[in-house]
């Protein structure tokens, strides 16, 4: 697995758990962010990241731009989340809300994730959660 300055990184499908272990990038972006999953079937969770979020689905799809670019080549490739993913996965780091939020509000914040910036929405809910126990 090789690094570009782009972020981007070629993803050995086959070996993807011991290519993950030794990404360093994938392990800092998988302990400092805060992913949550919004839906378990089919599986998407959200990164909410500092500059923008991002919907991930499937741990195959990513609505990053380094994502876009990768698959654009026409290669397996992937993006930093979805390492980062994999690591929150075994980590036990991603924060499970699929069956406390209607399919609305899901909706909601993949749409407000893929046509804007940040999910304003999912904001509010972890708040609410936060601040009420
Ligand atoms: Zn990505």
């Amino acid at each position: 697995m090789s690094v570009g300055e782009d972020g981007i990184y070629d993803i050995d499908a086959s070996n993807i758990h011991s290519t993950v272990k030794m990404d360093k990038t994938a392990t800092a972006k998988a302990r400092s962010s805060r992913i949550i999953r919004i839906s378990a079937n089919p599986d998407i969770v959200v990164f909410l990241g500092r500059e923008r979020d991002h919907v991930l689905i499937d741990s195959h799809y990513c609505s990053c731009t380094a994502f876009t670019i990768s698959t654009g080549s026409g290669e397996l490739k992937g993006c930093s989340h979805i390492g980062a993913l994999e690591v929150a996965v075994r980590e036990g780091l991603i924060l499970d809300i699929s069956s406390s939020i209607s399919k609305g509000e899901m909706e909601r914040i993949i749409w407000e994730v893929l046509t804007g910036e940040f999910t304003m929405t999912l904001r509010r809910i972890l708040h609410k959660k936060h601040t009420t126990g």
